[in-house]
């Protein structure tokens, strides 16, 4: 085909329409960018907060097939994982009571485990829940755990308190981590008020000392990695029960040797933590222990609009 002069003129008339057409779109698109970008914020937003809604509605149901409200133990072996990592960030302290009175592990005047770890608390002293997650069940079991309640978490665990003297939760209800979830007691196969605490995935014990530290009121490490073939229910070698890989080992002793260094500075455990009060924020708090906002976000895996709850603890 053979192009004659006018047409081309036309073409060049054309292509410069169409240079000016497309810069002027292209203006056009560059002004809209940020708004672009800021629905596409929105979104993604929205999408996470469906996201943590869906979670709060059925925690962990990768995990979870069955949803039981009557009973506290209701899993087959079989449903426990071979492996499964466990996000402990974003915890709350159960009770702020640093006493532990009793272990996991056997007991002979009873000729059996306990299958949980004893805190002192007294009557009414609120207990709260360990991390976000929904109640899957609250009893009465008066030969047992007395007043109860199961919380199953986005993290995968499922939480037992019992002995509560009140409870200030429904089954169903969805909580945060540092939620009021009831009272200290006596109640059911209790001897003096306490605090029953057990760390349970997918019913398979964990010894919630591999997890929390009570007398520190901190966690053992950011993360915790189940093996099922580690775990033994019978027999009263804890120690054995609960195998590590090397990376957990390494963090676990980095934990350990931070605080051995905090002690050598003569500096408080506790000054490690800082439990979130009502009204404050990232910014307040970062202000208040005379550190960067920056320094508490990195410390906490948290950004600086992050919404705090009142009994969440921070490191520092
Ligand atoms: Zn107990």
């Amino acid at each position: 085909m053979e192009f004659r002069h006018p047409k081309l003129r036309t073409l060049g008339a054309l292509l410069i329409g169409l240079c000016a057409t497309t810069a002027t779109a292209q203006d056009l698109i560059a002004n809209q960018a940020p708004i672009d970008r800021k629905q596409k914020a929105v979104d993604s937003l929205t999408i996470t907060r469906l996201i943590e809604k869906e979670a709060f509605e059925a925690p962990s149901t990768d995990l979870y097939t069955s949803w039981n409200n009557k009973q506290v133990f209701c899993y087959s072996e079989k449903e426990v994982p071979e492996t499964y990592k466990i996000d402990l960030r974003g915890f709350a302290m159960p009770t702020p009571s640093r006493v532990v009175t009793s272990r996991v592990g056997y007991r002979p005047r009873f000729k059996r485990m306990h299958k949980g770890l004893d805190i002192k608390v007294y009557t009414g002293d609120t207990i709260y829940a360990a991390f976000d997650g929904k109640i899957r069940m609250r009893a009465f079991q008066p030969k047992g755990f007395g007043n109860v309640v199961v919380i199953r978490h986005n993290n995968g665990l499922e939480t037992i308190y019992g002995h509560l003297s009140k409870h200030l939760v429904h089954e169903g209800q969805v909580v945060k981590a540092g939620q009021p979830i009831g009272l200290g007691g006596n109640t059911g196969a209790s001897y003096g008020s306490h605090l029953h605490f057990e760390t349970r995935l997918v019913g398979a014990l964990i010894d919630p000392e591999e997890l929390f530290d009570f007398p520190n009121q901190d966690i053992k490490a950011d993360y915790y990695v189940f093996h099922k073939n580690g775990r033994g229910e019978k027999g009263n070698k804890t120690e054995d029960r609960f195998n590590r890989p090397a990376t957990e080992q390494n963090s676990m002793l980095a934990v350990a040797t931070n605080t051995a260094a905090e002690a050598a500075n003569g500096s408080a455990l506790q000054g490690k933590n800082y439990q979130v009060k009502a009204g404050e924020n990232v910014a307040s708090i970062a202000r208040r222990l005379d550190i960067s906002v920056d320094q508490l976000c990195n410390a906490n895996h948290i950004s600086r609009n992050t919404h705090l709850r009142p009994g969440q603890i921070l490191r520092y």
